[in-house]
């Protein structure tokens, strides 16, 4: 039997809807104990909720630009410092998104592989504006690429769901996302490419991965 390393540390890297919510998803069934912490779902969990965070977040979220470095790097700071990472590490989804938070993250931690997902402009498009989730579990569909097998039944948790977008997967705050991607992304990819722990992943189809596929990319 092989035996799984037991912690593995990877930043999840490209442009939104390059499938690093799904590529995740994936992951997690390899190591179902390796904390998934996307920036932009902690983001979205404290504005729904009303905090503080999620009102100063707000203002820029809607606008799809970035939100302040200082409060992001506070906000990832606190996550990576929970035990559950400490015992299984991570998979980084939506940060670092700029070369200050790259260098905060090395502060905080080694990383053990920065996975570039790439695809181009034109498929992202389409992709994200087709994306819909479900409510009750957050299992992600698209109505062009990935629909559920029944229309309108999550295939996982079998809840009613409806095609409902995020409200910043609109044509103009994605063209601002996607600006601010490429104009962020080279330096980032620089950076992880001198340390040699880059590595590039065709993302241009919808990621079916197998669970020997996933082994081999993250090595475990
Ligand atoms: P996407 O990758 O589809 O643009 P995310 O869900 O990763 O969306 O992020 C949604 C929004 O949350 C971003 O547009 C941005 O406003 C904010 N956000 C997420 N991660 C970061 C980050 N690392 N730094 C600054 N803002 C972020
Ligand atoms: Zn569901």
């Amino acid at each position: 039997m092989i035996k799984l390393k037991s912690k593995v540390r990877v930043v999840l890297f490209g442009p939104p809807g390059s499938g690093k919510g799904t590529f995740s998803s994936q992951i997690k069934k390899v190591l179902p104990d390796i904390p998934h912490i996307s920036t932009g779902d902690i983001f979205r969990e404290n504005l729904k909720n009303e905090t503080p965070l999620g009102l100063k977040a707000k203002e820029y979220m809607d606008k799809g630009e970035l939100v302040p470095d200082e409060v992001t790097i506070d906000m990832v700071g606190d996550r990576l410092s929970k035990e559950d990472v400490k015992e299984h590490g991570f998979i980084l989804d939506g940060f670092p998104r700029t070369l200050t938070q790259t260098e905060a993250l090395t502060e905080i931690t080694e990383i053990d592989l920065f996975l570039l997902l790439d695809v181009s402009r034109d498929i992202i498009t389409k992709r994200i504006l087709g994306r819909y989730s479900c409510k009750n579990c957050g299992e992600i569909y698209n109505i062009y690429t990935l629909p559920p097998k029944t229309e309108g039944i999550c295939d996982k948790c079998g809840a009613e769901i409806k095609f409902e977008q995020r409200s910043d997967d609109n044509e103009e705050t994605l063209k601002n996302r996607l600006d601010t991607y490429e104009k962020n992304a080279k330096p980032i990819i620089k950076y992880y490419k001198k340390k040699k722990l880059m590595r590039k992943i065709n993302a241009e189809n919808t990621l079916e991965l197998t669970e020997k596929d996933i082994k081999k990319i993250l090595e475990v």
